[in-house]
């Protein structure tokens, strides 16, 4: 059994350490914990130990998980972390506090419709591919502002940027890059930072981290 309690403390006084080390207060980054194809036993344990704040990254998926949960538990709050597709959004905007990959002008217009005809706010980042990897998801840097113009025109609003970047490359460069993205366009919240690198990225700005192994073990093989 992974100690799913003992671990989110772990990662907490990490988070706060990086933190006070960054010159910031702890309270200024969230642990998003990412519960992705994990047994339901450790997402329990998570809501046990006081995690309220999680990340899914199949909408399908999180409704499974979450749909029952959220009724039991009123101030869970959940954010989509993986790519979402147009004809998912009437379950996205139902289900999620934040959708932390919106990448596109049409989807930007399908969340802003939709949102306004559930008459539910949720929170939008856009992500960024900032190493500009043809197979990620993600809006490339340079096209950034035209999609932030095309979420301004539909009525989106945007709190900030997510990224991941490429696995073999040094985090580090682009958390940079995305901080550096967001103060320019005045967006607040940067997303960045998972199970191996969050303290860097807390150091570079990140307002959210997104850990999933680090609490809950490697995930089964899908
Ligand atoms: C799975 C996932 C994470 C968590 O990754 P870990 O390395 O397990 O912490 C973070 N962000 C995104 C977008 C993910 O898909």
């Amino acid at each position: 059994m992974v100690p799913v309690a003992a671990n989110i403390e772990t990662v907490k006084a990490k988070i706060a350490a990086a933190a006070r080390e960054a010159g910031r207060a702890p309270s200024s980054v969230r642990l998003v914990a990412v519960t992705k194809t994990q047994p339901d036993a450790a997402v329990t344990e998570a809501l046990a130990a006081g995690q309220r704040l999680f990340g899914e990254n199949r909408v399908q998926e999180a409704m499974a998980r979450w749909q029952d949960r959220r009724a039991a538990f009123a101030d869970i709050e959940l954010h989509l972390i993986g790519p979402l597709q147009t004809n998912k959004v009437k379950e996205a905007v139902a289900l999620f506090d934040a959708i932390e990959t919106v990448d596109r002008p049409k989807l930007a217009q399908a969340l802003a419709a939709e949102m306004k005809k559930q008459g539910r706010a949720v929170r939008c980042f856009i992500q960024v591919n900032t190493g500009e990897e043809p197979q990620k998801s993600g809006v490339a840097p340079r096209d950034l502002p035209a999609l932030l113009a095309a979420c301004a025109e539909c009525g989106l609003p945007v709190g900030g940027l997510m990224a991941v970047p490429p696995a073999d490359d040094p985090p580090a460069l682009h958390f940079a890059l995305l901080k550096k993205l967001a103060a320019r366009h005045g967006l607040a919240e940067l997303s960045m930072g998972m199970s191996g690198d969050y303290e860097e990225a807390i150091a570079l700005g990140a307002t959210c981290v997104r850990v999933g192994t680090a609490l809950f073990g490697a995930r089964p093989p899908a």
